[in-house]
């Protein structure tokens, strides 16, 4: 404790201290340096509840990995900031599935939103209440405290605003699956990881009871996992590991009674990651005897069991079980559907922002993180434009000199030129001249263009719902902020090609850093950039290195390498708490 708090001390004084840790770990002989980019600022709070202020209202919804990464960049010196969220912390929700088995304590990935207002410069108001509901047209917010009523017995009030930035995350989908909400777990929240770990406790405790037969003992023991994407399948692993390296241990009457499945509609688990990836998983679960169910639909849950259609011949199978993680996907809350009603986005599944995030056919409203699908525009759709605005001299066809004077635009506005000239292997946009044969042309008409660019649209992606996104758009929208007055004197956006004129800012433009599948038993798999792949121990290491370069604070970094040299030390705790 002692070291500890010297540490404390030490970091906390001298903030370039924290800049950098360097974790010499040998693994597969590899030295891992990793580095913190938090800024460390001065430390002020001050409430200004009462002050009237001319400087522009923000109202930010959410204290997840978008609104905090945006607040995180803000120049607060130009705007009066008032935060809105049930949670009054941010939780690091990469490492939930570890909480779920103690391999990471709750309070080590959470770092309280005050402890960050703190850190900033100026004055952030938070106001610990749920968003009910967003009425844009006299920009405000109704919010309920969840703390309790007042003494005044009020527990609601209203918030203005000039600006309001709209991160509240998403929530778990049942896809209206009966039993689903009743019977399963989620995993998305710390309450929930919290309430697993005190669950598959319990089952252990159920099944070692006096007077089962072993079938009841075995349904006890097994554990279903629906949904095989990135959070499904790390739990499973952890699981796998929980109970294998440590329960096992303390439970011996019943070590050869559990089982654990993982359920999945698709052909193979882990399918968004590289298909080297995901066959290198089932391996490893078919090795470790995890239970892989693949083309299979959940149809409904009970308190016991649960029933699927297989996709092929439609044939029902039920299965019994003791718990249930329901892991499948997300949607929207219903705060944000009645705003997409009010709005005429009714008919929508995500709240549709642009690509400067803000809320489509809604001014002053800004959305990011989960909540949103960012609309990338169509090249098809402002091709005669382009071509227009691109032929200076106006005689119906574009040499190749008129077309590199608007190809930096084109691929600022449309990023999803430079991904098809990749996928086409081309280096040189001119090369789009080229005809059928692949021969050069030195001019070309409205048609020949709009046939050189009709694929270009096929690599336009979405953006996941990761918290890579979410931060790098808070990121993004907190710059815009900060150079709003300056972008209004000297747009740095690209050309607009259908109404003169440039935009303010250049569009978000998501950068994509890799990510991690850790597969349990000290190995993981990653996928970086550059089609690189790599798989095993030291990929294990490497996640380790970059999970805790990742933490917001010195103080959660500190807590978390500490549960994992514990649980190294120890092995996990097995208490009911
Ligand atoms: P969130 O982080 O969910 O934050 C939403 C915020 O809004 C919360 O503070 C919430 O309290 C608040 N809120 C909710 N309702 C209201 C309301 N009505 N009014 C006001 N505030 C409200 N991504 C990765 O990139 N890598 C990973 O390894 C990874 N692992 C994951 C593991 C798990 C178990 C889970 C669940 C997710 C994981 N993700 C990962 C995804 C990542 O967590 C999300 O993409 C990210 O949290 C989205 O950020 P957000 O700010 O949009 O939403
Ligand atoms: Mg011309």
């Amino acid at each position: 404790m002692r070291v500890l708090s010297y540490l404390q001390r030490a970091f906390h004084g001298r903030p370039y201290a924290s800049k950098l840790l360097i974790l010499c770990s040998i693994s597969s002989g590899g030295l891992i340096a990793y580095a913190d980019s938090q800024p460390d600022g001065k430390m002020s709070i001050v409430d200004h509840g009462n002050k009237k202020s001319q400087k522009k209202r923000v109202v930010v919804l959410g204290t997840g990995w978008a609104a905090t990464s945006f607040l995180k960049d803000l120049d607060i010196s130009s705007y009066d900031v008032q935060v809105v969220s049930p949670r009054n912390y941010f939780a690091f929700t990469p490492l939930l599935p570890s909480v779920t088995c103690g391999t990471v304590e709750a309070r080590s990935i959470v770092e309280p939103v005050r402890n960050m207002i703190k850190k900033r410069n100026g004055e952030i108001l938070f106001w610990e209440a749920e968003c009910l509901k967003i009425d844009a047209a006299n920009r405000r917010v109704f919010c309920k405290s969840t703390v309790d009523e007042n003494l005044a017995g009020k527990d609601e009030f209203d918030l203005e605003y000039d600006c309001l930035v709209i991160a509240v995350g998403a929530e778990v989908n049942t896809f209206n699956i009966p039993g689903v909400a009743e019977y399963c777990h989620f995993l998305k929240e710390v309450e929930d990881a919290q309430r697993i770990r005190r669950t598959v406790i319990d089952c252990f405790e159920k099944a070692v009871l006096p007077g089962l037969t072993d079938e009841e003992r075995k349904t006890n023991l097994h554990f279903v996992i629906v949904g095989g994407g990135p959070t499904g399948v790390e739990f499973a692993a952890e699981l796998h590991d929980f109970v294998f390296e440590d329960l096992v241990n303390i439970y011996p009457g019943v070590k050869d009674l559990v089982k654990i499945t993982v359920i999945q509609s698709g052909d193979h688990i882990l399918n968004t990651f590289d298909e080297r990836i995901s066959t290198f998983a089932e391996q490893k679960f078919s090795r470790d005897g995890i239970e892989v169910l693949t083309g299979r639909r959940v149809v409904s849950v009970s308190d016991r069991i649960v029933n699927m259609k297989m996709k092929s011949n439609g044939e029902d199978i039920s299965m019994p079980h003791g718990m249930v993680v329901w892991s499948t996907g997300v949607g929207s809350r219903p705060v944000v559907k009645d705003f997409m009603e009010q709005i005429g986005q009714g008919s929508r599944r995500v709240l549709a922002t642009d690509e400067w995030l803000r809320v489509k056919g809604c001014e002053y409203v800004y959305a990011l993180g989960d909540c949103t699908h960012l609309q990338q525009k169509k090249i098809k759709e402002d091709i005669s434009e382009i071509f227009k605005a691109a032929d200076k001299d106006n005689n119906g066809s574009l040499t190749i000199e008129e077309f590199r004077e608007v190809i930096e635009d084109i691929i600022i506005r449309y990023p999803q030129v430079e991904l098809y000239l990749q996928s086409k292997h081309l280096f040189d946009v001119v090369d789009l001249f080229k005809d059928a044969e692949g021969n050069d042309r030195e001019e070309i008409d409205i048609e020949a263009f709009k046939l050189a660019l009709s694929h270009v649209d096929t690599q336009m992606k979405s953006l996941p719902a990761t918290a890579q996104v979410a931060s790098q758009q808070g990121a993004y929208l907190a710059r815009c902020f900060n150079l709003s007055e300056k972008c209004k004197r000297n747009p740095e956006g690209p050309r607009r090609f259908r109404s003169g004129g440039r935009h303010e800012f250049r569009p978000f433009r998501y950068k994509h850093f890799g990510q991690f599948a850790p597969l349990g038993g000290e190995q993981a798999a990653a996928e970086l950039p550059g089609d690189w792949v790599s798989m095993g121990r030291s990929t294990q290491w490497l996640w380790y290195s970059v999970y805790a370069s990742k933490q917001v604070s010195w103080r959660t970094r500190l807590l978390v390498v500490g549960d994992w040299s514990r649980r190294f030390l120890f092995g996990r705790d097995s208490s009911r708490i």
